[in-house]
């Protein structure tokens, strides 16, 4: 998509440093990792997010990443991994290309992950899942 800079980086108009490749999905080292190793896994045709990503896009870049994960782990010597996704700009989307991020954990790297706050009681919980199940 013109102006978009992950189809650049795919059509090689602007260099990234590539370290897997085939006809559906690209993965990149990200260019401000929180962690060295961390990799961007994206869908060649454009996408905004996963939201409007079709599910053959979708399921080979997860394909791509469950491959990719352990060989990032074990070449960074790696002792965890976070698999993210941000939609939308709320989420912390700022690229808008659907791309998925591994993100080696070192321990004691000093990244929380974000803490949890109880549901206030059994009847909101239900609510919810309501909710939710309506829509499926
Ligand atoms: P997000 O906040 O999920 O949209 O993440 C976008 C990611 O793209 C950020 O982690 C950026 O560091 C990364 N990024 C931005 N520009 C480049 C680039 N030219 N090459 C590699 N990674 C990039
Ligand atoms: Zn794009």
């Amino acid at each position: 998509m013109d102006g978009c800079l992950f189809c650049k980086i795919i059509n090689n108009e602007i260099s990234a440093e590539k370290i897997y490749e085939d006809e559906n999905v690209l993965a990149f080292l990200d260019i401000n990792p929180i962690n060295v190793g961390h990799t961007l896994v994206i869908p060649k045709n454009h996408s905004d997010s996963l939201l409007d990503t079709p599910i053959e896009d979708w399921l080979s870049v997860s394909e791509v990443a469950y491959r990719l994960a352990p060989k990032i782990k074990d070449a960074v010597d790696a002792d965890g991994i976070n698999i993210g996704m941000n939609i939308g700009a709320p989420a912390g989307q700022v690229i808008f290309h659907t791309h998925l991020h591994i993100m080696p954990r070192f321990s004691g790297d000093g990244y929380k992950l974000w803490k949890g706050t109880p549901y206030k009681d059994e009847q909101e919980i239900q609510t919810v899942a309501d909710r939710i199940r309506s829509k499926i």
